[in-house]
């Protein structure tokens, strides 16, 4: 016999989805006597039963009674959460974007015996989001993400444009999945462009933008993303103010399916108007912030962001936007009637290069600087705060394959426990190159498992993905996954395992990525003795899996991406010149740059050409 599913009265697209989603899992499994007649998908809007305080959101509860299971949620995504979370009981598993993994009897009688019957089932953080750099998302991503429960992308406006704002597919398959998007990030030149408009109204730009100069370029320039700009906006022009309002009104306009926009100053920050009337917004022009020691602009730009949400959301109504704290903004104003109150604001800290996993919110020596800022925020500002964190920002730590766990958990226990934020998200820089993604994919894995459930252990959940990876060789891979989980708890530098290593002044003037492309190298956290035991684990997983391709495909892709790691960590750059170019040559095809070249193709230039 196969469940009936008998869907919500008024299902809406996710819901549709989530019927289809079910349906199909279940067609692929033969008629099981173990299996529930029915299944019933409920949306039980205020979800009554919670203890207080909790918000169902994305959650739901899973029902059985003799012969039917009831999946209930307070809105269609949490039915679809649902759903997963069932499929996932009944055995199949998604270790890997485009792989998965489904028994071919669907396992009914465990299902229901593991399962937490009756009890809610809800995410520690509301939002989960991704924050897609420069990376292009592919179908088998989007789909693999939405198994993981994240339910929001943030793209930069420039990205976006090219990205999913111009292709339905895949905007299409968010929608399906119930996965908000949230576009803008650093580059007020994005909303603004200096090209459209800097020839008539150079005012509207900061004392110190090139645009105040007759130079510009175009907004959307991969070469310099406005994001990069040296000058921010003259924040005290209300012409200036209302235009940009109106650019980002005919946004959410032609983009119905953006409802968030987060609007940060140009990245690095600095550049600030330095005219009359803007230094006359700051209470204090001369008060320096902590993070960064310049000169604080926080009231400057909550005045500015207060102003185009108020214009915004009068005619946008279901809009969000997202105001940032970071870099010489990072501590709230002086005069904190600036900070907004209205819940269609979203906060985002950061901590600037102190988020990543070697600078984990939460670390003692981190803590002074964190207890600054969030804490402030979070006391002064009522709605949904989230904190962002490096966790997949391989293209700045160059050659490591991190399984970070343990330090993914440490922070968000921190975030959510200590200071109360309520939301997360991370970068994933890192996936603009194929082969970090075959690392990283497990500590976005992780980052989705522990955004669900933050006080998940990481061996159980290390465990989880190495069964899903292999099952026949399920503690080799373990053994792998958690040995590059050890360095990082191991490390017994301070500072977390970070090696700074200050670029020479000839890589400064080479190339602006030069302080990133010199931050640290595996060869600074492991020896070749933990090389072989790694390579050892991997190798003894291939060997005896030849039988299983998922797990073959998987590991193939693991192998690869370590042996990048082993050969770059091997690299004599004193090497005599024809065996330093046949070992570039072998690293080059082994290290497929999907967009930008990002950290490590920098460095195999330098090799190749050096000074
Ligand atoms: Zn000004």
């Amino acid at each position: 016999m196969k469940p009936q599913i008998i869907a919500m009265d008024s299902p809406d697209r996710v819901g549709d989805f989530a019927c289809a989603e079910l349906r199909k899992y279940l067609d692929r499994s033969d008629s099981d006597s173990a299996a529930p007649a029915k299944i019933e998908l409920f949306i039980q809007q205020n979800a009554l039963n919670l203890p207080s305080g909790e918000s169902p959101l994305d959650g739901f509860m899973l029902e059985w009674a003799m012969s039917s299971l009831r999946i209930v949620a307070a809105r269609p995504k949490g039915l679809l959460n649902g759903i997963y979370g069932l499929i996932e009981l009944l055995g199949c598993r998604f270790p890997f974007p485009g792989i998965e993994r489904c028994p071919e009897k669907l396992d009914w009688v465990n299902a229901r015996k593991s399962c937490n019957e009756n009890t809610w089932n809800i995410p520690s953080f509301n939002h989960r989001i991704l924050h897609f750099d420069n990376m292009r998302l592919t179908p088998e991503m989007i789909d693999w993400i939405g198994k993981l429960r994240i339910n929001m992308i943030q793209q930069p406006l420039h990205v976006f444009v090219k990205d999913i704002g111009a292709k339905l597919e895949l905007a299409n398959m968010l929608q399906d999945r119930g996965i908000e998007l949230n576009v803008g990030c650093h580059g007020f030149d994005n909303w603004l462009p200096p090209k459209r408009y800097a020839a008539d109204h150079p005012e509207w730009y900061a004392t110190c933008h090139a645009a105040r100069r007759g130079e510009f370029h175009e907004a959307n320039d991969e070469k310099l993303p406005a994001e990069f700009a040296t000058g921010q906006l003259c924040l005290s022009n209300r012409k200036m103010i209302a235009e940009f309002s109106e650019n980002v009104i005919s946004f959410f306009r032609e983009h119905p399916e953006v409802r968030t926009i987060s609007l940060w100053p140009n990245d690095a920050a600095g550049g600030w108007c330095t005219c009359r009337d803007c230094l006359a917004l700051e209470p204090d022009p001369d008060r320096l912030d902590p993070q960064t020691g310049s000169p604080s602009r926080s009231a400057s730009y909550l005045g500015f962001i207060g102003q185009v949400g108020k214009i915004v959301h009068a005619e946008i109504h279901d809009a969000r936007i997202e105001f940032a704290a970071f870099s010489d903004f990072s501590t709230p104003p002086l005069n904190t009637r600036v900070v907004p109150q209205e819940d269609y604001f979203l906060g985002f800290l950061v901590d600037d290069f102190f988020g990543c996993l070697f600078h984990g919110h939460g670390e003692s020596w981190n803590r002074d600087r964190i207890e600054t800022s969030h804490r402030k925020w979070r006391a002064l500002f009522p709605g949904e705060i989230y904190a962002i964190g490096y966790y997949a920002d391989l293209c700045k730590v160059m050659d490591i394959p991190i399984v970070f766990t343990t330090k993914i958990r440490a922070d968000m226990a921190y975030l959510k426990d200590e200071i109360g934020i309520n939301s997360i998200n991370t970068l994933v820089v890192c996936a603009n190159l194929d082969y970090l993604l075959n690392f990283s994919f497990v500590n976005l894995y992780s980052y989705a498992a522990l955004a669900w459930n933050h006080l998940r252990s990481s061996e159980s959940l290390l465990n989880e993905l190495a069964a899903a990876i292999c099952p026949a060789q399920r503690d080799s891979v373990y053994r792998y996954l958690s040995t590059w989980d050890q360095l990082g708890e191991s490390n017994p530098d301070k500072h977390g395992g970070w090696v700074w290593i200050e670029p020479d002044e000839q890589a400064k003037k080479d190339s602006p990525w030069s302080s990133v492309i010199h931050f640290l190298r595996a060869g600074d956290l492991i020896d070749a003795a933990t090389v072989t035991k790694l390579e050892t684990f991997l190798s003894k997983a291939r060997t005896h899996t030849a039988d299983d391709l998922i797990a073959q495909k998987i590991l193939e892709r693991m192998s690869n991406a370590f042996l990048v790691f082993k050969k770059m960590h091997a690299f004599d750059p004193d090497a005599p010149v024809e065996q330093r170019t046949t070992d570039i040559k072998q690293i080059r095809e082994l290290v497929t740059p999907r967009v930008f070249p990002g950290g490590t193709m920098a460095l195999l230039e330098k090799w190749e050409n050096p000074t």
